[in-house]
């Protein structure tokens, strides 16, 4: 199970050793997973960047943080008959919920429709083109009771000129408007994650490796659920964050880049 900014890729650069590390690993016949928090790319995107760098991808190996969203709400608190999702954010919200056979509505059309009487969960993701009129469609159905799932909270997007507002800053907006808090987080280091990414996988937690870049969110979350986990060197924490951090984020190995882990797999 593999991260993918820091870890694979930054920008549209690959990480050193990712390449190589991931080839190795294919060629030890090993399934691969790309869970991702970042909830606005479609899989096909993100397998096409991930082909356009030189890393074997098929959609069906990339886990987004809508899709955990989608399958998770089915799952494990199904939308009544003839009620709504309300898809706020980028394309992959919508598309993911859609993928599970969900009946999804987008803020535009609740206007249409006159209301959000028929929304029964919100689903909030990042989108670049996010407005007020999306925000206010959003804290109009939580406020009106519906279950409210955040794909993830991270506070900041980086970009290549800094840091912009993340999911988790539009969020924060409609908790302030509305005095709640998501219901549910599906995205890394929150169990959803994981427990969606296993099945997906077909695996015991005891059987999978995970490999990330940041200790508050890839390690944590996979060593909270039991996964093996390993943080390589080539994205956001060093040596000296593993130093400094408690006990729950102290990952099973440290290695330069992926190619490293090579001979885990040998
Ligand atoms: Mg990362």
């Amino acid at each position: 199970m593999c991260d993918l900014d820091g870890v694979v890729y930054r920008g549209e650069t690959a990480c050193e050793g990712a390449v190589e590390g991931l080839a190795v690993a294919r060629s030890a016949g090993l399934p691969i997973l790309f869970l991702t928090n970042n909830a606005a790319r479609l899989p096909t995107e993100v397998a096409d960047h991930l082909q356009a760098l030189g890393v074997e991808a098929h959609p069906d190996e990339v886990l987004n943080s809508s899709q955990v969203a989608a399958s998770y709400l089915r799952q494990h608190h199904p939308v009544p008959d003839g009620k709504q999702v309300l898809a706020v954010g980028g394309p992959g919200v919508a598309a993911a919920l859609e993928d599970e056979g969900l009946s999804v509505v987008v803020p535009a059309q609740v206007v249409e429709q006159g209301g959000t009487q028929s929304v029964a969960a919100v689903v909030q993701g990042l989108g670049r083109n996010l407005g007020w009129a999306d925000l206010a469609e959003a804290t109009l159905a939580v406020s009106s009771g519906a279950y409210w799932v955040a794909t993830n909270t991270d506070a900041t997007l980086p970009l290549e000129r800094g840091q912009a507002p993340g999911n988790g800053a539009l969020v924060a907006a409609v908790a302030h408007a509305t005095g709640r808090q998501p219901d549910l987080v599906t995205g890394k280091p929150h169990p959803p994650a994981f427990e969606i990414a296993l099945q997906r996988l077909g695996l015991p937690a005891q059987d999978v490796l995970m490999i990330g870049d940041r200790l508050d969110t890839d390690i944590e979350g996979a060593g909270r659920a039991g996964l093996a986990t390993a943080l390589v060197l080539t994205g956001v924490h060093g040596r000296h964050d593993v130093a400094a951090a408690g006990a729950s984020q102290q990952p099973d190995h440290i290695v330069e880049t992926i190619v490293d882990l090579g001979a885990h797999w040998e």
